[in-house]
C-alpha cells in the first residue's frame, strides 16, 4: 500500500468497522431491553398484587377486631338478660341485641367476601410467580447469546477507539479536521474508497478523469465534487477476498 495514503484508509476503515460494532452494541441492548421488559412487567404487576393483598390483610384485621367487639357487647347483652326487671327494659335489650346481632351479621359477611378475594388474589399471585420464572427462565435463555454478543462488540470497539485515536494522530492536520468536521456535522464517513466509478459515500457516478487519475496516481485523494469526501482508489484485493 503507498506510503502517503495508507494512515487515510486505514482510518477510514477502522472508523467504519468501530461504527459496526458500536451500531451492533447498541442493537443489542435494545434487544436485551426489550427481552427484559417482560420480566419487568411480571414484577410489576406481582408487586401491585402483593400490595393489593397486605391492604386486604389490613382490612380482614380491622374487621376481625370489630367481630370480635360485637361479640363481646352481645354476650354483654345476653347476660344482662336475666337481670332485667321489667318490660321497658326488656324492650330495650331486644332492641340492642338485635342491632348488635345485625351488625355482626354484616361483619360476618364482609369477612367471607375478603376471605374469598384473598383466596383469589392468592391465586393470582401464584399465576403471575410462574409467569415471572418462565419469562426469567426465557430471558436468561434469549439474553445469553445477545450478552456474549454484546461483551465481543464492548470489547472490540475497546480496541477500535484507541486505534482510531492513534491513526487520527497520523494524518495531516488539515484532513483530521476535516474528518472531524464532517462527523461533527453527521457525515459518518468523511473518507471512501472509489466503487464501481462512483462515491462510495453519496453514490454520485464520478467523473472517468477524476476515476482515472485516482487510480493511476493510487497514493493521492481527491474531494468528491458532490458530496466533498475524501475519495481514494482502493486497491484491489479480490484474490484475498476470496481465500479468507
Ligand atoms: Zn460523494
Amino acid at each position: 500500500m503507498p506510503q502517503t495514503i495508507e494512515p487515510l484508509i486505514k482510518l477510514a476503515e477502522t472508523d467504519r468497522d468501530l461504527q459496526k460494532f458500536v451500531f451492533a452494541k447498541s442493537h443489542l441492548e435494545r434487544q436485551i431491553d426489550k427481552a427484559r421488559s417482560v420480566v419487568d412487567q411480571h414484577q410489576k404487576t406481582i408487586q401491585q398484587k402483593k400490595d393489593e393483598f397486605e391492604l386486604l390483610i389490613a382490612e380482614c384485621k380491622n374487621v376481625k377486631n370489630n367481630l370480635q367487639i360485637q361479640e363481646e357487647l352481645i354476650s354483654r347483652l345476653d347476660s344482662q338478660v336475666p337481670k332485667i326487671r321489667n318490660e321497658k327494659e326488656f324492650a330495650t335489650s331486644k332492641n340492642q341485641l338485635e342491632e348488635a346481632r345485625k351488625i355482626l351479621g354484616l361483619l360476618e359477611d364482609n369477612m367471607l367476601d375478603l376471605d374469598l378475594k384473598k383466596e383469589d388474589l392468592e391465586k393470582e399471585i401464584g399465576t403471575i410467580n410462574n409467569q415471572l420464572s418462565e419469562s426469567n427462565t426465557e430471558f436468561e435463555q434469549e439474553t445469553s447469546g445477545l450478552l456474549k454478543k454484546q461483551a465481543k462488540a464492548e470489547k472490540k470497539i475497546g480496541t477500535l477507539e484507541p486505534r482510531r485515536k492513534r491513526l487520527l494522530k497520523k494524518v495531516p492536520q488539515k484532513i483530521k479536521r476535516f474528518f472531524e468536521r464532517c462527523q461533527e456535522s453527521g457525515i459518518s464517513t468523511p473518507i471512501c474508497a472509489i466503487e464501481d466509478k462512483s462515491c462510495s459515500g453519496c453514490n454520485m457516478v464520478l467523473l472517468p478523469q477524476l476515476v482515472n487519475e485516482l487510480m493511476t496516481n493510487t497514493d493521492s485523494h481527491k474531494n468528491c465534487p458532490n458530496c466533498s469526501r475524501i475519495l481514494y482508489f482502493p486497491e484491489v484485493e479480490e484474490e484475498e477476498d476470496s481465500a479468507a
